[in-house]
This record gives C-alpha cells, sequence and structure tokens, in this order.
C-alpha cells in the first residue's frame, strides 16, 4: 500500500459525486477546494458529497480549503480567452471594467499606486509578460513582452514589486470562518510571507474556538523561503507551491529550493506537500511524460509527505486517470526506497521524550522484525504522526475513536486512519489492532505487526510484536 499521499484538486472535472467516488478509489486522501476559484456554495456541495462517499465507500478522505491569500488577479473580461500580442501595449487601470486585448482591470486596484515603471508583471502563472513604460495615477501602460493568452480571473504576479499588501482580506476571514463551520482538516495559506501571516490567521482559530484545522503554509515567495524555519515553527505543515514559485523565482531554482523545504520540514516534524505541474500534461492526454514521471517519483524520493494534483484533477480532461497514474509513480519509487536507511537518519539525538523514543523504537522494531504493518491507537494523532515522521517501512495503521482525529491524519506519510469505538480493556486494543490489520493487508498465519499505544488511550507507553495465528 502507497504511503506517499494524494491531494487532489477539485473543480468542474471532478465535483460530480461519480467522479468523487472515481477518484477516492484510485487512491486519494484528501480533497483541496481552492478559494481563488470556488464560491462558497461549490465548496459547501463539493464537502458535502465528499462526506457522502465516504459513508458509503467506509472511507475516510480529507478536507483542505485552500486561502485566496493576498494575490492580485484579472477581472472579467469581455471574452473567455483573450490573445496579447507581442509589441502591442495594454492599459491596466484601477476602474472595474470588462478587460479587452487593450485594457483590463485587477482585483487590488491600489496596488497600481506601488508599481515602478521597468517593473514586469506576469499574467496566467507568468504565461505572458508585461513591462511598465509608463503610467499615470490611475493607470500603467505595458508593453507585452511575448504573445500569450489571458482569461478572467487569472494570475498576477508582480516579483520584485516592493509593496506589502494585507495578508488577511476581509475574503479570507471569511473563508477561514467557513472552513471553521465547515470542520475541514486543513487550511492552505496561499502567499504566506512570515511567521506573523501564520499567526494572524492562528489568532482567528483561536477566536473561532477551533481546535482541529491544521495550518498548511504555502511557499511561494522569496521571503518564504528565507522565513521557512519561522514559518514552520507555528505551521502543521508547509506546501512547496511551485506555480506561483516558479514565477517569483528564478524556474531553474525550483528543485533544490523543493529539496530543502522538504529537508526543513522533516527536520521540524512537519507536513511537506509537493505541488503543482506534477502530471501537466494530463490535463489534456490520457498519458503524462516521461519527465513528468520522474517529477512525482523525485518528490516522493524527496521525502514529500504528499503531492498535490491541482488544475489535473480540476478542469483536465482525465482527472481519475492522472489519480491512478500518480499511484502507480508512487507504488513502483517506493519499493526503491531503503528504509533502514531513512531511520539511520534519525539516529543522531542522544536524549528523546518518551513519546519519541516509543515511536522511534516503533519503528525500529518494525523494520526489524520484517512486520507488516504498524498498529497504533492515538487519541490525538500525535503518536501515529510521530511514528511516521520515522518514516518506517510498513504503514501505520491508526486507530482512533475520533473522527477529527482520523481525518486530520490523512495527509501524514504512510498513515492509514481508521475509526474504531473505545476499547474497554488492553486485551480488546490488541484484538481490535490484529483483526483490522489482518483483513486490511489479508494477513496470513507467522505475519507479523508491532502495535505501539496505551490503555487508557492517552500518552503512549507500550510496545508489542504480534505474530498472526
Ligand atoms: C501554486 O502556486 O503552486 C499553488 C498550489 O497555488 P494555487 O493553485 O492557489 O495557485
Amino acid at each position: 500500500m502507497n504511503k506517499t499521499k494524494i491531494i487532489a484538486t477539485m473543480g468542474p472535472s471532478s465535483n460530480s459525486k461519480e467522479i468523487i467516488k472515481d477518484i477516492i478509489q484510485s487512491g486519494v486522501d484528501v480533497v483541496r477546494i481552492n478559494m481563488s476559484h470556488s464560491s462558497f456554495d461549490e465548496a459547501r456541495d463539493i464537502i458535502l458529497k465528499v462526506r457522502e462517499v465516504n459513508r458509503e465507500l467506509s472511507t475516510i478522505t480529507g478536507i483542505m480549503i485552500d486561502t485566496r491569500g493576498p494575490e492580485i488577479r484579472t477581472t472579467t473580461l469581455e471574452r473567455d480567452k483573450i490573445k496579447l500580442e507581442a509589441g502591442n501595449n495594454i492599459r491596466i487601470v484601477k476602474s472595474n471594467i470588462k478587460g479587452n486585448e487593450d485594457i483590463i482591470s485587477i482585483t487590488l486596484p491600489e496596488v497600481i499606486n506601488y508599481i515602478k515603471i521597468g517593473e514586469r508583471i506576469l499574467i496566467n502563472d507568468g504565461n505572458v509578460e508585461l513591462s511598465v513604460i509608463s503610467k499615470t495615477t490611475d493607470t500603467l501602460i505595458c508593453e507585452i513582452k511575448n504573445d500569450g493568452y489571458i482569461k478572467s480571473n487569472c494570475s498576477i504576479n508582480i516579483p520584485n514589486a516592493d509593496f506589502n499588501l494585507k495578508f488577511l482580506s476581509e475574503y479570507d476571514i471569511e473563508t477561514v470562518k467557513f472552513a471553521v463551520m465547515m470542520q475541514v482538516d486543513y487550511l492552505a495559506l496561499s502567499h504566506v510571507k512570515n511567521q506573523m501571516d501564520v499567526l494572524d490567521i492562528n489568532d482567528l482559530l483561536i477566536e473561532l474556538s477551533d481546535d482541529h484545522i491544521q495550518i498548511i503554509s504555502k511557499i511561494e515567495n522569496k521571503s518564504a523561503i528565507d522565513e521557512i524555519k519561522n514559518i514552520l515553527k507555528v505551521s502543521d505543515g508547509v506546501m512547496v507551491a511551485r506555480g506561483d514559485l516558479g514565477i517569483e523565482l528564478e524556474v531553474e531554482r525550483i528543485p533544490s529550493v523543493q529539496k530543502k523545504i522538504a529537508e526543513h520540514a522533516r527536520e521540524a516534524e512537519k507536513i511537506c506537500i509537493i505541488a503543482t505541474e506534477m502530471l501537466s500534461s494530463m490535463q489534456e492526454s490520457p498519458r503524462p511524460t516521461r519527465a513528468e514521471v520522474s517529477d512525482v517519483a523525485n518528490a516522493v524520493l524527496d521525502g514529500t509527505d504528499a503531492i498535490m494534483l491541482s488544475s489535473e484533477t480540476a478542469i483536465g480532461k482525465y482527472p481519475v486517470e492522472t489519480v491512478t497514474t500518480t499511484n502507480k509513480i508512487i507504488d513502483e519509487i517506493e519499493k526503491e526506497i531503503n528504509y533502514n536507511d531513512l531511520l539511520l537518519e534519525f539516529n543522531r539525538k542522544e536524549k528523546l521524550s518518551i513519546p519519541d523514543a516509543i515511536a522511534y523504537s516503533t519503528v525500529d522494531l518494525a523494520n526489524r522484525v520484517n512486520a507488516d504493518a504498524i498498529v497504533c491507537s492515538t487519541i490525538s494523532g500525535n503518536t501515529a504522526k510521530k511514528i511516521s515522521h520515522y518514516r518506517p517501512s510498513a504503514s501505520v495503521v491508526a486507530l482512533s475513536p475520533d473522527e477529527k482525529t482520523v481525518s486530520g491524519l490523512t495527509i501524514n506519510y504512510g498513515i492509514i486512519p481508521i475509526k474504531v469505538p473505545m476499547y474497554e480493556n488492553t486485551d480488546e486494543l490488541i484484538n481490535t489492532s490484529v483483526q483490522i490489520t489482518k483483513k486490511i493487508f489479508n494477513l496470513d498465519s507467522g505475519k507479523r505487526i508491532v502495535i505501539s499505544g496505551s490503555f487508557p488511550l492517552g500518552k503512549v507507553n507500550f510496545i508489542k510484536i504480534e505474530e498472526i495465528k
């Protein structure tokens, strides 16, 4: 069973109940709803459908809401797609108009005040480059540097501009309130620049009395790369958001930055997600390019917890095939991982806390006895997360009576979360662990599993090896 998780972004290609069912059955662990493109009604509809499918299939799928963040986008255009031609000029104006090839307006018109002559403006994920050649108080006059298409609501990046957009917009506050109301599991924060941005959201979650949602900070600009350690301290995880990162940063730096972010996340014991253009050509084609296959495999080797599909599943022609292909690539490359070597990399600390020592020893023991599974009983999910952090060779079956705990373990590497009733005693805990694992992995007699947990459920305090009879 694959250990690296798959996150699928939902959109017109995937928001029917049938497709949701298919992608979950094909291996999707978490669905992501991007609030840059979805309305609250659309998001609610997807969440309800995912929960309905989960009830029907007895699956557990995490739900992630991705904020719009302080981003700039084109407003509505006169047509779906407008071609801009190199050498022509286009005006960007403060007033809200329907755009065309000569004039457009943008979602945060006040930034026009701060953009200087000579600055580069990149539209539609960097597909069209403009250069500002003159300006008035209300208008930027730009030269179009290359042919390309723009659309309504498409991204605008101004890589070196020195203006500070307010991090928390009214729309994002509404998004966070919506995420809390819908009890989603993960909140991905767009365009985080520093620790303070994350703390603002944390404060808002505290104000809303939420103690469940995990914060994933999207790393997509230079400031966030410089601040990565501080951002990790206050986040539950990070996402290498290569779409914006590849515009804000020289594109050739992406592979090394991706590896460093994954390393920092591992050191901080936080979730890492690698995202965007993983199997981009599958938006149009049922087969990926060889380079894309290698990219997905490399992300697995970089030690990411999860791979995120974006346009492929949101607006692509082959959402289900993309998930199946991702699953197959992960399956194949994970066979090459030497888990004993991985564990040795963690062997540097001399002193460990009791939960850390138990987690480390559970993984060590499971690797040494060639266990087919690790089972851990957990109330908060922390024991399972710690075991996953040490990257065991066996999958980690995390049993919890808490519904929110299980859906909050859907991104972590190698964890199979399962909801169970509260145990009456230790024998019941062990027995349930054996029965569930036997069923999931179809284990024959003589196979081994390693169980770690506690009774009553609380701080983990035992490890046991069980042989299937
Ligand atoms: C990205 O930029 O890579 C990303 C994941 O964010 P979004 O899809 O919101 O652009």
